[in-house]
């Protein structure tokens, strides 16, 4: 941009034109996107599996993060570049669809880009990569439906759904307490659970957290925990048999929408006003009161004039109640959210058996639990833990481990984990290949490469060499076609996956294929790119 004068001298100023735009053609603009979004999965690759590392993300204002979550580490790299962006959502689409593997699904894409570049380099067509990928990615699919196994949800006091929410938890921050916190993610899912028509409405799960204690001081509150308290000190700090008011308008006087003034010239006047207001407030919890309600949770506030006047008419309330806990308070009690204190009838309240407030520790703060509620059955997971950082990254993993759970109630197929899986997808597609004999064998070939890449880079991450392990790994796998064999992060003495009962269940093997294919398909369409010249 720059200014210039006219005859006259008049200023005006001159805009850059599409010619300075940036561009890139052909061969160079494949490469570039590749080599863009290839830096991102690299960054996740050493965050893959039960002894991936860790990343500290640090906010522009100064919040820190610790995570080993792959769709919360690519959110908050504030990552520029288009094509690399791409990556990001599609780690935020596996956390959407699936909420487990998003680390898995960005290092997949990576690894194919890899190979795509490789197949660039010879000369390749992308459109035969791509088309390529795609029939690979189909035989892939077809073999992980094969070799999956049905698992018995209910057998052994859901034995199999712990050791899935294990598998998930395993590779977290919170890795050594995960056989509780799968535990509480299982019973929380179930409770909630509608098992005949294999549906779990997360959204009756709350999880909240609270710093202060321990991880292991996490525990799963049956109704609604929320982080609020009576409004005032001395209200009953029970209501059995609630009937609950649940108001979005604040306990005050109306207030015209119109810029307005009053003048008030004498005492007298002064008078009248105020007992006016006075009438409001009273008129206000007239109505809460005669509608049958013992408690009120409003989502606004309201000041110590009407907090007296609720204390005065015994009925409790609770104030600044989130937007988020009202729906949910609704969705569980039965209660309609109630915009205007006209609108209060009998029929609008919720029901639940009581409200009381708790104590956690030996902090004087308090919280309310709202329990059993009438309509449908809500839990709260309370996580405790040292620091915020620490209690926001258990919400992360517990979040993870709740909705693969989730995927077992709705498909009960499972696959092996420990990278045996992608191996025996990577022995079919190789296969496969075999069977092809126009160009795009090659590409097929490749994709059984990067499938290998995933046990590759987990035993990398645990310390193991990756070539001898996955050699092993492979070798067995054909002699003795078991698919289940793969790296034995732990050490544990064994490769076979079932015995260390690692478990991933099909949807998400399934979808972390599928759209790390398609993005990558994706990227190798783009052979034009035209930016701004800054970008
Ligand atoms: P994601 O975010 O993709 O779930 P993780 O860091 O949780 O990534 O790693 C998942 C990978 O680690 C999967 O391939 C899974 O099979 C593997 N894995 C998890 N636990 C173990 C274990 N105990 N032994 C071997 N592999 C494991």
């Amino acid at each position: 941009m720059s200014l210039a004068f006219d005859d006259y001298g008049r200023p005006y100023i001159i805009l850059r034109d599409q010619g300075q735009k940036k561009r890139m053609k052909g061969l160079e603009a494949y490469k570039s996107n590749i080599l863009a979004a290839k830096a991102v999965a690299n960054t996740l690759q050493s965050s893959l599996g039960p002894k991936g590392m860790d990343k500290m993300l640090v906010s522009p204002d100064g919040d820190v993060s610790v995570t080993n979550d792959g769709a919360t580490i690519v959110e908050k790299m504030e990552i520029q570049h288009p094509t690399a962006k791409l990556l990001v959502e599609l780690s935020q689409s596996q956390d959407a669809e699936i909420g487990d593997g998003t680390t898995g699904v960005v290092v997949l894409a990576g690894k194919l880009l890899e190979q795509a570049l490789t197949l660039l380099d010879k000369g390749i067509h992308p459109l035969k990569i791509s088309d390529g990928f795609d029939r690979a990615c189909d035989v892939a699919i077809k073999h992980l439906e094969t070799i999956s196994e049905e698992i018995d949800i209910q057998a052994n006091e859901h034995e199999a759904l712990i050791q899935a929410a294990c598998t998930a938890l395993g590779s977290k921050v919170v890795s050594k307490r995960k056989r509780e916190l799968g535990k509480i993610a299982v019973t929380a899912v179930l409770d909630v659970a509608d098992l005949a028509r294999k549906d779990v409405n997360l959204d009756l799960i709350k999880i909240q957290t609270k710093t202060g204690g321990s991880v292991e001081d996490t525990r799963l509150i049956s109704g609604i925990l929320i982080d609020k308290d009576m409004s005032h000190p001395q209200m009953p700090k029970e209501v059995k048999e609630a009937k609950i008011c649940l108001l979005t308008c604040p306990f005050e006087p109306p207030k015209p929408k119109t810029k307005h003034n009053i003048n008030i010239s004498s005492a007298e006047d002064y008078k009248k006003l105020y007992q006016q207001e006075q009438q409001y407030f009273v008129d206000m919890v007239k109505l809460v009161k005669d509608s049958g309600a013992n408690i009120a949770l409003c989502q606004w506030g309201f000041d110590d004039e009407a907090n007296h006047l609720l204390l005065q008419n015994e009925l409790p309330a609770v104030r600044w109640v989130s937007g988020t806990d009202v729906e949910l308070i609704a969705m569980a009690t039965g209660a309609r959210i109630i915009p205007r204190f006209q609108e209060i009838t009998p029929e609008k309240l919720g029901k639940a058996g009581s409200v009381k407030e708790v104590q956690f520790g030996t902090s004087n703060e308090r919280m309310l639990v709202i329990e059993n509620c009438q309509c449908t059955k809500a839990v709260t997971i309370l996580i405790r833990g040292g620091s915020q950082m620490i209690v926001d990254e258990a919400k992360r993993s517990i979040h993870d481990a709740i909705c693969v759970i989730r995927n077992l109630i709705k498909d009960n197929r499972i696959v092996y984990g420990g990278g045996s899986a992608e191996l025996a997808c990577s022995i079919q597609v190789l296969q496969y290949a075999d069977e092809v004999s126009s160009v795009e064998q090659y590409a097929i070939r490749s994709f059984a490469d990067a499938l290998e890449g995933i046990p590759c880079c987990l035993a990398d991450n645990c310390g193991l060499n990756p070539i001898t392990s996955v050699a092993q790994a492979k070798a067995r796998q054909l002699q003795e076609s078991n698919p289940r064999i793969g790296i034995d992060c732990m050490e544990l003495g064994t490769t076979d996956m079932k015995e260390q009962r690692i478990y991933e269940t099909l949807s998400s093997k399934k979808q972390q294929i599928q759209l790390a294919t398609q993005v990558v398909k994706m990227i190798l369409k783009i052979d034009d790119v035209i930016a701004p010249d800054d970008y």
